[in-house]
């Protein structure tokens, strides 16, 4: 096991060589801005507890955060309404289903199941304490901001691209609305939820966002304590169950860290205690994981020796 610096650096150097330009996968193309970015790109990025901040490759380009902004809004309402009530209403179980599906829902009363995917993101985004849309958007805003950095900011052209196409996730929020799993507007919360999605981050702040949740919710790029530790076992939790979809079996199986992807390319993961690891790059698997990012995560965590599941 190689944790000092020089072990982190050749660690994350080792699998950027490796995988940086692995084969596989196709951008997601059912949101128009998405298809259009180049699909070469990949970065990797540690960020630990204590701030050594390790990158490779094209590390400051800036994508769209996409579906890991579920995690900076889970933690939001863990803060607002506690961790029985999020429980109870959203759920901390794996779908076994598609991100965006509808029948998941359907197949549990209009429970639904994780915040990590689309319809509890959206149950989610309406639980967030706020009077009107535009609070409920600034409140989620911050969050990422707190987690990650100041410069985390909505892209336009994303949320356009987004809010232009988003009529499978207006139709899931009608449906958690119909089973009486929506705590606000459910037009106001799709809204939201677009906006989330639609924000601009870089691999190193998708690593401090990890690093946030490693280090007991104190961002360790900007020493501000913006998380309750008490709730960073339940969003590791759900990260582990649902974070990568239908992969996530097989990613606890492979790799033993709680982490979240997003249609973007990006993916974090967490060693508690330790550090953020993130990467980035276009092409997804069939799941909507990113091809490349999934295998330098995980090449750096096997490298440094880090499975939450190892007896060695
Ligand atoms: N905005 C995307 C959607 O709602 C996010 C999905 C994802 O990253 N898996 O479909």
């Amino acid at each position: 096991m190689k944790r000092d610096e020089d072990g982190i650096r050749q660690a994350v150097k080792q699998a950027y060589t490796l995988y940086g330009k692995a084969e596989g996968g196709k951008n997601a193309d059912y949101i128009p801005y998405l298809a259009g970015v180049p699909s070469d790109l990949a970065a990797v990025a540690v960020v630990t507890h204590e701030g050594g901040i390790f990158a490779q490759g094209d590390v400051h380009y800036r994508f769209a955060i996409e579906s890991i902004s579920k995690v900076c809004s889970l933690a939001l309402a863990l803060e607002d309404v506690g961790t029985q009530k999020v429980q109870e209403k959203i759920g901390a179980e794996p779908t076994g289903l598609p991100f965006n599906s509808v029948i998941a829902l359907e197949l549990h009363e209009g429970k639904p199941l994780s915040p990590l995917v689309n319809a509890g993101a959206i149950a989610t985004v309406s639980l967030v304490k706020a009077k009107n849309r535009e609070e409920r958007w600034q409140r989620i805003l911050d969050m990422q901001q707190k987690l990650m950095s100041m410069d985390v900011a909505l892209s336009e052209d994303v949320n356009d691209s987004e809010q232009n196409t988003n009529f499978h996730n207006r139709a899931i929020a009608w449906l958690l609305y119909a089973a009486g799993s929506m705590y606000c507007d459910p037009m106001e919360a799709c809204d939201v939820y677009t906006r989330q999605c639609s924000t601009l981050v870089n691999t190193l702040e998708l690593a401090t966002l990890g690093a946030t949740l490693a280090a007991r919710g104190v961002n360790p790029l900007t020493l501000k304590h913006v998380l309750s530790s008490e709730n960073i076992s339940c969003i590791l939790a759900e990260m582990m169950m649902e974070g990568l979809y239908v992969r996530s079996g097989d990613w606890a199986y492979m790799v033993g860290l709680p982490a979240k992807s997003g249609v973007g390319g990006g993916l974090v993961a967490v060693v508690p205690g330790v550090m953020g690891i993130a990467a980035f790059s276009p092409p997804l698997d069939e799941a909507g994981n990113s091809v490349r990012a999934q295998k330098m995560v995980a090449s750096v965590a096997a490298q440094l020796g880090y499975n939450l599941f190892s007896v060695a």
